[in-house]
């Protein structure tokens, strides 16, 4: 859309001078504020289109510029260039604009008369507790019954603080609706505001006498068990929240949420690499050489796996599905056992003899083939 002329936007002539530039746009902004025209698409943007003139005719050094290049003249984007201004930076001429009247009449524009979202009472806070899990919890989801002290809402009062029903009043100053509206007189005539009621704070009530039991507040601070359920998958350090679980509201305001943080205890024989669950497994290498079958713990319970005969330190077996689920509920990680040879740390000297007869065994020399894979192919088999 092509940008009308900025002097005939605020109705002046090329030569109107400081004064007479002012008084134009005072006129054109009271004609096209929102105040006066709720929902108004297009006064809207007749009343941002008539600030950016003004923020551009107003600078002497702008106003040069437009009047030698026209718009061409105002750049790309910026305060006062090709770009549109925001409300709020309209808002803030204002000062300068109605200072010399007294004020600005739309004080109330920042006052809460915009946000006619009406708000009983003040939302309760956020309870924040740790939850700790056994990786075996984090395997199957768990559900948790946890103590906790928290403001929960006043019985006696039912959340409203007041005494009893008669000692709650439809608001005197809004009349119940949680508002007021100001007629205020300004030069250009009668502007009429809205702001939220100052007596009630936007309620529509007034208590004339407060609970006993919460003093008026609405909540008291109790024991309160609250049961969660946290699903499975979940890693350490996570936070999941409970929406309306925290602490009750003030005055019958709407409750906190409830944040829980997440943390996954040290297991004895399993440590994590996201949905896996990687075992360490150690076998003397007698049974490496030989072969054998042994017993493995896994998340849910004991797994018999064969170690085929030759097994070197360091092979991975993977037992499918035996990790942990993920948290969106699709997929399952793997167990990895990962061998490891153990050497006897000390001999007895029957022992020693007969190591020393096994170093004259033609098998006993360290002979890596092909088959043999080093530490990146074995990351790569992990990986698959
Ligand atoms: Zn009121
Ligand atoms: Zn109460």
């Amino acid at each position: 859309m092509a940008k009308r002329d900025y002097y005939e936007v605020l109705g002046v002539s090329k030569t109107a001078d400081e004064k007479e530039i002012k008084k134009a746009y005072r006129k054109v902004a009271m004609k096209y504020h929102p105040d006066r025209n709720p929902d108004n698409k297009e006064a809207e943007e007749k009343f941002k289109e008539a600030a950016e003139a003004y923020e551009v005719l107003s600078d002497a050094n702008k106003k040069a510029r437009y009047d030698r290049y026209g718009h061409a003249g105002m750049g790309q984007g910026g305060f006062g260039g090709g770009g549109s201004m925001n409300m709020e930076d309209i808002f803030s001429q204002f000062g300068d604009i109605f200072g010399d009247m007294g004020g600005s009449p739309f004080e109330s524009f920042f006052g809460g008369g915009r946000s006619r979202t009406r708000s009983r009472g003040q939302k309760g806070t956020n309870l924040r507790i740790k939850v700790s899990m056994t990786l075996e919890e984090v395997q199957a989801g768990v559900s948790k019954k946890i103590k906790v002290k928290k403001q929960v809402s006043c019985a006696p009062c039912n959340g409203s603080g007041a005494k009893d029903s008669s000692s709650v009043q439809t608001c005197n100053t809004c009349g119940g609706s949680g508002y007021v509206r100001q007629v205020k007189n300004t030069f250009l005539g009668q502007m009429q505001t809205t702001t939220v009621c100052p007596t009630c704070s936007g309620s529509g009530q007034s208590v004339t006498a407060n609970c006993t039991t919460c003093k008026g507040v609405g909540s008291n601070l109790a024991s309160d068990t609250i049961e969660i359920e946290i699903p499975a998958g979940v890693e350490d350090g996570m936070q999941l929240s409970m929406r309306g679980k925290g602490n009750a509201g003030k005055k019958g305001g709407p409750n906190g949420d409830l944040l829980i943080n997440i943390e996954v205890k040290k297991h004895d024989h399993f440590s994590r690499d996201g949905m896996n669950v990687i075992y360490d497994l150690f076998l003397n290498f007698a049974d490496a050489a030989l072969g054998t079958s042994v017993e493995v713990p896994t998340l849910t319970g004991k797994v018999k796996i064969k170690i085929p005969a030759g097994t070197q330190a360091g092979k991975i077996f993977k037992l499918k599905d035996k990790g942990l689920p993920s948290v969106q509920a699709y997929g399952k990680g793997d167990q990895m056992i990962n061998v490891n040879i153990w050497t006897p740390k000390k001999l007895n000297a029957e022992e020693k003899e007969l190591m020393e007869k096994l170093l004259e065994m033609p098998n006993f020399k360290p002979n890596p083939g092909k088959s043999e894979k080093g530490f990146f192919e074995k990351m790569k088999d992990y990986f698959d």
